[in-house]
């Protein structure tokens, strides 16, 4: 694996639009975990996928664009089954060399309180753009493994190591895209760098701040990181003496008005020019929780909702059938002609869903005329993985069948328990045929699983999901979404293309599910042609909204260029 494959010849969007306004931009873009391929195991959901899709799409429309992130010797874990239906973990050693990655002839030291690493650096091209992965034996030894100090150290590499490597390699970042609060030490790393050049301290964080663009992505707690104040002054006061702050202004930076510690998503939301939740309902949501930060303003945060790579996550099948038919799916949304896609031929549509689901079919033994249900993603308990299986009487009396797949974080309880009564039932003979567990849910798992059911179900409780980027990937393959209004379906669902549930409470969903399923999908599914007509819809109506291209194209116009 030399690179990940992306196309070169539409390079010339950012050539065409912008070769002359936009000569003197470099993105470095930020991020604890990049989704690129499954052999790459380091990311653990969404988040990772997200930030590798933006830099496959990055590469496709040419933009002048870095990644910089950490290689996890352990990788994310590998999911077993006990015979108890617990989730098991096991890390595998992986081999940078071995993975095609190239060592950079820099190194880059870190001082991490009483101790100073050094960190290694390796690349790997996702066609034109360079993702930089630092390296240090055993503080990158897993994804998300370990303690708070632990974890402080590991974003302290990303983030200061990660300008210091790019300082060593030569690249001179115009705009830094933090994403997700994981790597807003940089900040802290610039200013030095800034103030040891001679710039005053004010100076210095006022031109972080002009080139800073930040993502927020969700709303639950665990992923807006907090440290208590003494881990933050031993690891990095030095640091922010360097860049003329005291252990106070430091502190102050990270501070939220009426919560105690230091959190990241307060020092990015401070050092940023423009702040980004991940779709329109989120951008709200964050809004309201960090109003406090802006007393006498309205909060300065926005949305850019996610996409998907399309290269990616469109099986490839229904890619043949789209290019036959005279659309671009590669091309720039506006360029790509995806009304044409209306116009697919019923016959020839309905044979590559036919294969696709065939393929699913093979994998989990399960009866290809059957509605076929996916529910696959993270097992944080907020996306109630358990709903559906609520009321098994009435579940069962439906011609359905359902295929769960993912993984829960090696230290959360509740989610393991979520995720092990779902294994149970999927060992029940009463069961048999109807309920499916996939172990070991990552980029490939996801690729069969989601064009190879009929519909894609997603039941968070509300608004906890930020975006949830596995309900474009079946939409863009006309796999019709069964889903609250939460994330990006509030802002997408349209009875044309799927269904919608209103995200009350747990009883009430689930009552709506039930009689959604009964009364509207499984009608649709026994007439052919009107179902054709939803998949044809979700293919043309979403696929160019949701297309990641689309994503990286608002962050370059509305964001990157501005900010250079
Ligand atoms: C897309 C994807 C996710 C994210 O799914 P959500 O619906 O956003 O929770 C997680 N894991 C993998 C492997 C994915 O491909």
């Amino acid at each position: 694996m030399q690179t990940t494959d992306t196309r070169t010849d539409l390079a010339t969007w950012w050539s065409r639009k912008h070769g002359d306004d936009g000569g003197d931009l470099l993105v470095a873009y930020f991020s604890m975990e990049f989704g690129l391929e499954a052999r790459l195991p380091i990311y653990s959901g969404g988040l990772g996928v997200l930030a590798g899709d933006h830099l496959k799409a990055a590469a496709e429309l040419g933009i002048p664009l870095v990644g910089v992130g950490l290689f996890y010797r352990g990788g994310y874990f590998t999911q077993g089954l006990s015979p108890e239906g617990r989730q098991t973990e096991t890390y595998e050693a992986l081999d940078p060399e071995a993975l095609g990655l190239v060592r950079e002839p820099v190194s880059v030291e870190v001082e991490l309180a009483d101790e100073t690493v050094t960190a290694a650096v390796w690349r790997h091209d996702v066609g034109s753009v360079p993702l930089y992965l630092l390296d240090v034996d055993l503080l990158t030894d897993a994804l998300y493994s370990g303690n708070r100090e632990h974890r402080i150290r590991q974003e302290l590499l990303l983030g200061v190591g990660g300008v210091r490597a790019l300082a060593a390699l030569g690249v001179e970042a115009s705009v830094f895209h933090v994403n997700e609060g994981h790597s807003a030490f940089l900040a802290i790393e610039r200013a030095r760098a800034l103030v040891e050049a001679g710039a005053s301290t004010d100076d210095a964080l006022e031109q972080i701040r002009r080139s800073t663009i930040f993502t927020t992505h969700t709303p639950v707690p665990a992923g807006n990181e907090v440290f208590g104040d003494e881990l933050v002054v031993r690891y990095i006061g030095d640091l922010a003496t360097s860049a003329g702050l005291s252990k106070d202004a430091l502190l102050a930076l990270g501070r939220a008005p009426g919560s105690d510690g230091f959190g990241l998503t307060p020092l990015a939301l401070r050092l940023s020019a423009a702040a980004n939740g991940v779709s329109e309902l989120h951008g709200e949501v964050a809004r309201e929780m960090w109003a406090a930060l802006w007393p006498h303003d309205d909060p300065q945060i926005g949305f850019v909702t996610n996409g998907v790579h399309l290269g990616t996550w469109l099986a490839p099948e229904l890619d043949e059938l789209l290019r036959s038919a005279g659309v671009r799916p590669d091309a720039p949304p506006r360029e790509a002609n995806w009304e044409a896609a209306l116009e697919l031929d019923r016959a020839a549509l309905w044979e590559v869903h036919a294969a696709r689901k065939e393929r699913l079919m093979q994998m989990t033994g399960l009866d290809s005329t059957r509605l076929t249900i996916g529910f696959a993603r993270r097992f944080a308990t907020y996306k109630r993985a358990g709903l559906v299986f609520s009321d098994l009487e009435r579940l069962l009396a439906l011609p359905v069948q359902i295929v769960v797949a993912g993984k829960a974080h090696p230290q959360d309880v509740a989610g393991k328990d979520v995720m092990q009564r779902i294994v149970e039932l999927s060992r029940d003979p009463s069961l048999a045929g109807r309920v499916v567990f996939l172990e070991d849910y990552d980029i490939d798992l996801a690729r069969t699983i989601i064009p190879g059911c009929d519909v894609w179900l997603n039941t968070p409780r509300r608004p906890h999901e930020a975006s949830g980027t596995s309900g474009m990937k079946a939409a863009v393959n006309g796999v019709l979404n069964l889903s609250v209004l939460d994330g990006w379906w509030a802002e997408a669902y349209d009875p044309a293309f799927g269904w919608a549930l209103d995200g009350v409470s747990d009883d009430a969903d689930a009552e709506q599910l039930y009689r959604v399923l009964e009364e509207k999908v499984l009608p649709a599914y026994a007439d052919r042609e009107a179902w054709l007509a939803l998949m044809k819809s979700s293919i043309a109506l979403l696929a160019p909204r949701f297309s990641m291209q689309r994503a990286v194209i608002e962050y370059t116009e509305r964001f990157y260029l501005p900010a250079k």
